[in-house]
This record gives structure tokens, C-alpha cells and sequence, in this order.
């Protein structure tokens, strides 16, 4: 599923493609964050248009509201929201951790209530891959268990432990023939050709990042997410994690910096063999009036806009920088208009899939 066309001699950065059923894609690959099945403020022409080639949704979202027999009943999640691309899917394992109420984890999966009305909700490392399997998610994700930042080490270690038990479970449950991907091994062959990726955790410690890694890669998964970074931990921290979990997976195989997307983590984590990064930061910048340069992020509601008649960024090719001006947007968010957010989450996701396409363009001219 993933083909290496161009290896950097400087480090592990690769450019390649990765096939999926809803496509090819180029990597390394900003997937844009549709968290509810839509990129906020934001159609799909328009997504597709400043070239976004896959996105990632929420399972945890999804599954909540609409609920799955509404994705399934409307013939899967693509369908569902009107996106013939790619799609990935995270397990809800972080959303699980981070927005629900009245978690209990065990063994069995996780215990939750909605942070929407409060229903109780179980979720299970099978009920996860059956979720993703009626979605019909071109790559989904193994629940798994992300632990805050910091944590201690025996929590670390806890979380490794489960997160490696329910991988196993994940991809038995993933070849049950009924979810409509049995192993090319069983004779019938991956029908439909959706993948399961395995998750590596570890929190801070080298050491359990290094096991959890060995770990996963002994499951055999086609490609990996590397989670529970981005939490909150030093940039240099991270980095040293995001070594240690890539130095021990196989450099073959397509690899996913989950939750990750500022351009200067980006242009550091290619180096280290990363192919695919989401982030919500693009989007909600946005929405919150703020859009990104190669100088840096700026404020549009800053006076010195006021008159300035240039485009955002006078570099980027996106429909809002050819159009309009600063001052003209920058009146548009002061007068509460809606368009604006669009414009800014435009100009935002553009510019971060420019930079995908420079990174891709450097790694061929051995440049990174
Ligand atoms: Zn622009």
C-alpha cells in the first residue's frame, strides 16, 4: 500500500505514495481535521481545491452523533458526507480521555459517558475496529490508551502494557470476516483493501517508547500511528520520543505523527520518516482570526490592517489570497460576517499543504 519514491541521504525523510480504496496520495501528507464529518467553515470542492488529497475524522464524534446506524444506513461514512477521497480514522481513544465524563478503563475497553447528553458508552478495542468497518475508513486506528502529560512511569508503562493487548485484539477482530477484511492469508482476499494501522505509545520514557514500538511491530501491522505526543511535553522531548519510536519500526512502512501539524514540527518530523500529520491548529487558528506566514502567525483583527490593500500572503496561490485584500477581511471578522472564517481556514490549510508540497519537492531534490 505504500511505495517509497524518493529517499533522502541526509535522514529518514522519504517521499511516496500511499494507496488506499478512495485513491493514491502523495506523503508526507497533511490530512485536514474533519472532526464531525466537515472541515469547520469549509466545503469539500474547497478542500479538494487548495489540495488536500485525504482527511481524518473522528470516530468518538461519529459514533456519538450521528450514531452508527445512520453512517450505515447512508452506505458508510464517505458516502455519508459526500468525500470520495481518502479517509482515516482515529479509534475515539484520545477523545475518550480527553472530552468524556465518568471514565472507568479496564481491561474490557473503556467505560464513558457523551459529552453531549451523558449516555453511558462502552468501547472496546472490537466495537472500535466494527465502528470504523461500517464507516468503511480507508485507514483506521486500534483503540489504544494515551496517557496525560506528565505521567509517571508506571502509568507509562500501564498504558503500554493494554495499548499493545488491545492491538492484538484490534487486528483479530479487524480479519473477523463479518467486518468485510479478512487477511489476504485466508485465501479471500482484503476485499475492499481498508487497512489497520497499530498505534505506538510510551509516553516520555525512552525505554517504553522502545518496547512499545518492538511490540506493535511484532503484530505486523501495514503502517503506524505514533501517538501521545503533542501533549503538552517540550519540543526537544518530543523529538527524542519521535526518534526512539521510528528508529524501531521497520523504515518501510508508512508512518502517522498523530495530532501533529505546526510547520516547524512538521519540517522536523519528516526527518525522522513521517508520511501523514493532522492537526485541528490550521482550522481553528482560522476560525479564531488568526492566519499563518512564513513569518509567523498574524492577527487580522490588528489594526495595521486596517488599510492594508495586500493579501494575506502575497506568496500563496489560494482563492482568498488571489481575491482579497487584508482590510477587506479583517472588516469582515470585525462585522461578525461568516465568510471570513472560510477565507482564513482556506488560506490556513493552504498554506500548510504548500508546505507539504515543498517538503516532497526538497526530500526528491535532497534537500531535507
Ligand atoms: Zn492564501
Amino acid at each position: 500500500m505504500f511505495k517509497i519514491i524518493s529517499k533522502s541521504s541526509r535522514s529518514k525523510a522519504r517521499a511516496g505514495k500511499l494507496k488506499t480504496p478512495h485513491g493514491t496520495i502523495d506523503t508526507p501528507a497533511f490530512m485536514p481535521v474533519g472532526t464531525q464529518g466537515a472541515v469547520k467553515a469549509a466545503t469539500w470542492q474547497q478542500v479538494k481545491d487548495i489540495g488536500a488529497q485525504m482527511i481524518l475524522s473522528n470516530t468518538y464524534h461519529l459514533y456519538l452523533r450521528p450514531g452508527i446506524k445512520v453512517i450505515k444506513k447512508a452506505g458508510g461514512l464517505h458516502k455519508f458526507i459526500g468525500w470520495d477521497g481518502p479517509i482515516l480514522t482515529d479509534s475515539g481513544g484520545y477523545q475518550v480521555f480527553s472530552l468524556a465524563k465518568l471514565r472507568k478503563i479496564n481491561d474490557e475497553g473503556v467505560t464513558f459517558n457523551s459529552h453531549i447528553d451523558g449516555s453511558e458508552h462502552l468501547l472496546t478495542p472490537e466495537k472500535v475496529v466494527e465502528i470504523q468497518s461500517i464507516f468503511g475508513s480507508d485507514i483506521m486506528m486500534p483503540l489504544d490508551e494515551c496517557v496525560a502529560y506528565p505521567s509517571t512511569k508506571a502509568e507509562s508503562e500501564k498504558a503500554v502494557k493494554r495499548t499493545t493487548r488491545w492491538a492484538k485484539r484490534s487486528k483479530e477482530a479487524f480479519l473477523t470476516p463479518s467486518f468485510g477484511h479478512p487477511s489476504p492469508q485466508s485465501g479471500e482476499g482484503n476485499k475492499r483493501g481498508e487497512v489497520l494501522f497499530g498505534i505506538v505509545q510510551g509516553g516520555m520514557f525512552k525505554d517504553l517508547r522502545k518496547r512499545s514500538a518492538e511490540e506493535i511491530r511484532a503484530l505486523d501491522f501495514p503502517g503506524y500511528g505514533i501517538g501521545g505526543l503533542s501533549v503538552g511535553e517540550p519540543k526537544d522531548l518530543m523529538i527524542k520520543m519521535l526518534e526512539v519510536s521510528t528508529d524501531n519500526l521497520e523504515y518501510e512502512k508508512s508512518k502517522h505523527l498523530m495530532g501533529v501539524g505546526f510547520p516547524e514540527d512538521i519540517m522536523e518530523a519528516v526527518k525522522f520518516g513521517i508520511d501523514l500529520f493532522d492537526c485541528v491548529i490550521p482550522t481553528r487558528l482560522a476560525r479564531h482570526g488568526a492566519f499563518l506566514t512564513k513569518e509567523g502567525k498574524e492577527i487580522i483583527r490588528n489594526a495595521k490592517f486596517a488599510s492594508d490593500f495586500t493579501p494575506l500572503d502575497k506568496d500563496c496561490d489560494c482563492y482568498a489570497c488571489k481575491n482579497f485584500t487584508k482590510a477587506y477581511i479583517r472588516h469582515l471578522f470585525i462585522a461578525k460576517e461568516i465568510l471570513p472564517l472560510t477565507l482564513m481556514t482556506i488560506h490556513n490549510l493552504r498554506f500548510i499543504i504548500r508546505l507539504m508540497e515543498e517538503i516532497r519537492e526538497k526530500i526528491k531534490n535532497g534537500l531535507i
